[in-house]
């Protein structure tokens, strides 16, 4: 990674701006369902505290839209925190208002304060050049550890760091480091597999892939476009008829780069929207019109199990059925046992694929799961993200 990290600034002493993802989920209670955020921000937080740092931490958490929504509060986070780094760890009651203004102006080497959710702010979501001035005028540097939100351009990913010396956190520079030297000098065979709805949100994804991977296979809502493109029944399954003549072109490219595309060949298809419906298993090219297809079929689960044998690298993007109902969480499931199975070096990202891997409890056969589902997909669509580019380079 060509971006200075917290390694290669001085912060003793210094006042540490610190932008983390502390976007949890919360049960309705109020408290945190699953804490694995804070507790993947720890190590950068615990580096600036044993370094001298006054350490300010902000994230955002839901949508509260700039307005102030006490059930967004960041309250259980600060306790969650206290708790994991064992020190207080005080709460603003604002973000850059009196209270954020009175707590940071008093801080010793090593304390750490936490700042309201910066999306109580109007101004965060539009990048607005008051409020980034107003949170660089909270410290005396800036550090971008929210890998979730890279690439978005708000005032607490990018506006603040047109007004301090900005570098980032360990997560970021993790994300970066792995992701950036595998599709730089992956490892073959390399090959990808994409799931989820839609062709429209992978075209740009596909597009850099075909100059990187060997193969790349298709499962999910978005493989009924390519096999409609090609001719084949599709029933009522999910399938967008603008992107037909694209799915074609994407098709052509790949063969004039010699990369191979592997659809599915058959499907798990059902009555209904549901996962009760009336079902049954069929060839993908002659799905009843009644019919949709939510799910990859046994005989493609096996085809895809073959292409990944021997396989060096693999990034998975996207689940290959309709993973919300159990009866169609298979394929999604199989592939991820078949991917652990490889030992290849592998990337997930996206919360439904990260899921399944969680649920088989495969999360440690896996080199790198990303935090952050939108933030992998861009950077695999190889553009910059605005979190990153504003950081100073080495
Ligand atoms: P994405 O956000 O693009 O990763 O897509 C995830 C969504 O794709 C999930 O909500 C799935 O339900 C959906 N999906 C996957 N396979 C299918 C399918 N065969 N038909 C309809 N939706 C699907």
């Amino acid at each position: 990674m060509n971006k200075k990290t917290i390694k290669d600034i001085d912060v003793k002493g210094k006042k540490v701006l610190v932008r983390c993802d502390f976007n949890v989920p919360l049960l309705e209670n109020g408290n945190i369902r699953d804490a694995r955020r804070i507790v993947a921000a720890i190590p950068t937080i615990e580096y600036l505290i044993n370094n001298g740092a006054k350490v300010i931490l902000c994230s955002h958490l839901g949508r509260p839209k700039g307005e102030v929504k006490p059930e967004f509060s960041l309250k259980p986070v600060a306790k969650k925190l206290s708790e994991l780094l064992k020190k207080n760890v005080k709460m603003a009651e604002d973000v850059v208002g009196e209270s954020a203004k009175k707590l940071t102006s008093d801080m010793n080497d090593g304390d750490v304060v936490l700042l309201e959710n910066v999306r109580f702010e109007k101004g965060e979501e539009k990048n607005d050049e008051e409020l980034s001035k107003k949170l660089a005028s909270l410290a005396d540097i800036f550090v971008n550890d929210a890998f979730g939100t890279a690439h978005r351009a708000h005032s607490s990913t990018e506006g603040v760091a047109h007004f301090l010396p900005a570098v980032s956190g360990f997560l970021i520079e993790k994300e970066i480091t792995f992701m950036g030297d595998t599709l730089e000098n992956p490892k073959r065979p390399f090959i990808a597999i994409l799931g989820g709805a839609k062709v429209s949100d992978k075209i740009g994804v596909i597009e850099n892939l075909l100059d990187k991977v060997d193969t790349i296979i298709i499962g999910g809502g978005m493989a009924y476009t390519f096999l409609k493109a090609q001719g084949h029944k599709i029933g009522k399954s999910i399938c967008e008829n603008d992107k037909l003549d694209l799915a074609n072109e994407l098709l052509e490219k790949a063969k004039q780069k010699g990369v191979k595309i592997v659809l599915p060949t058959d499907s798990h298809i059902s009555k209904e929207f549901a996962n009760d419906a009336e079902n049954m298993i069929v060839k993908s090219r002659e799905i009843p019109d009644d019919f949709e297809g939510l799910d990859i079929g046994p005989e493609t689960i096996k085809s895809f199990e073959k292409e990944l044998e021997g396989a060096k690298t693999v990034i998975w993007n996207g689940p290959l059925g309709v993973c919300e109902f159990d009866n169609y969480c298979t394929g999604t499931e199989e592939i991820a046992k078949a991917i652990a199975k490889t030992g290849a070096i592998s990337i997930v990202g996206g919360g439904d694929s990260a899921a399944a891997i969680e649920k088989l409890g495969l999360a440690d056969k896996f080199s790198h799961i990303s935090t952050g589902g939108g933030a992998s997909l861009e950077f695999l669509e190889g553009k910059k993200l605005p979190g990153i580019e504003c950081l100073q380079d080495k």
